[in-house]
């Protein structure tokens, strides 16, 4: 018998990964190691906010890692309405909480525009997506006393490839090494890199036999810390820089997406101001190109003051789109404010698509 669970991926396509029962409780073990790691143990209130359903197994291994620490198990789900969500925490009143960004950015916004906040959440364990610093700041606002952790760095495929301590940075996870050999791999000279030297993450599971995974690039970009840890653990930190897909090519270099946020970082959670956004880059018929910038607010009119401040430093940041702008190459440089939750999200994963790039041969 075997679980058969999806992933997404960056290509978009979704394809079935069977996981055997036993891989399913190794995988699990592994998850809730890393969150008892933490401190989390029996005494904590977990809401589980993960993606339910579409063969995803999200939400399905926080029950089990809550089921494994003994701790009290609230399975809310990213598909509970906003208003159910506040009435359960108000209820049940949390102190955990495991949840994807867009979901817990969403959350906070609203949580902020009615004046609430939930001080006995200690700890919030995010997923799937990346949390920038932006981001940060606002769900510190509506849990004023969580700790904010990355609940690891995994994919449906591998399991869990990376786990954080009290010490950890933002991009920083120890390799669990009994479950995951992990090495970083220079392509381009076709050998291993060495400690402390970037390279391409590439993964061989320890544990997996129904379906091995030997040396498998997910794409990710990250280096070996030279220095042990400070919390004493002897599992080497890996520090992760990046994934594919989260730059865009603009005038022949690149553009990070934690550029775009920069511009707009001072404003975030200032007149209703959400850190949720979306990046959306087109061809028009004519040849020109059209960038719009389109972030969540919980109050349209009062945010519209600070669009021509956003476009400035945008200029600022990326020199290009003044240059492309003023040439007439851009014919349409936006920044728009759109309702809290209102941009599309991934129905499977609850993400929000940061770049839409809808340029032909990019
Ligand atoms: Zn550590």
């Amino acid at each position: 018998m075997s679980y058969s669970l999806s992933t997404g991926g960056t290509s978009g396509i979704a394809r079935f990964v069977p996981v055997t029962h036993r891989e399913w409780d190794v995988f699990s073990e592994v998850q809730a190691n890393a969150l008892k790691n933490l401190g989390v143990n029996k005494k904590d209130i977990v809401a589980n906010l993960f993606v339910a359903g579409y063969f995803w197994p999200s939400f399905l291994g926080g029950h089990e890692i809550i089921k494994k620490i003994g701790a009290v198990h609230l399975p809310v789900s990213a598909i509970t309405d906003i208003e159910k969500l506040i009435y359960f925490f108000d209820l049940f009143k949390p102190t955990v909480i495991l949840s994807v960004p867009s979901l817990l950015i969403y959350f906070a916004d609203e949580l902020l525009k009615k004046g609430k906040k939930y001080p006995e959440v200690r700890l919030i364990q995010f997923a799937g997506e990346h949390l920038s610093e932006n981001a940060s700041k606002v769900v510190k606002k509506a849990f004023p006393d969580a700790e904010i952790k990355a609940a690891g760095y995994t994919s449906a495929d591998c399991g869990l490839m990376g786990y954080q301590c009290n010490h950890c940075g933002p991009i920083e996870y120890h390799v669990p090494t009994d479950f995951q050999f992990i090495e970083i791999y220079n392509f381009d000279e076709n050998r291993p890199c060495k400690e402390g030297e970037l390279g391409e993450i590439v993964v061989t599971n320890l544990k997996r036999t129904s379906i091995p995974i030997i040396r498998y690039r997910l794409g990710d970009l990250g280096y070996y810390k030279k220095k042990k840890c400070r919390c004493g653990d002897k599992n080497p930190v890996l520090v992760l820089k990046g994934r594919s897909g989260e730059d865009f090519k603009f005038g022949g270099s690149y553009v990070g997406m934690n550029q775009i946020e920069k511009c707009f970082s001072d404003f975030v959670s200032k007149d209703g101001i959400s850190a949720n956004y979306q990046v959306e880059i087109d061809n028009l018929e004519n040849g020109k190109t059209s960038f719009i910038l389109r972030i969540e607010s919980s109050n349209i009119e009062a945010s519209k003051k600070y669009k021509n401040e956003i476009k400035e430093n945008l200029f600022k940041e990326i020199p290009l789109f003044k240059e492309g702008v003023d040439i007439d190459f851009i014919e349409v440089f936006k920044v728009e404010f759109i309702k809290l939750g209102e941009l599309p999200r991934n129905p499977v994963t609850g993400k929000i698509k940061r770049l839409i790039d809808k340029r032909v041969g990019n």
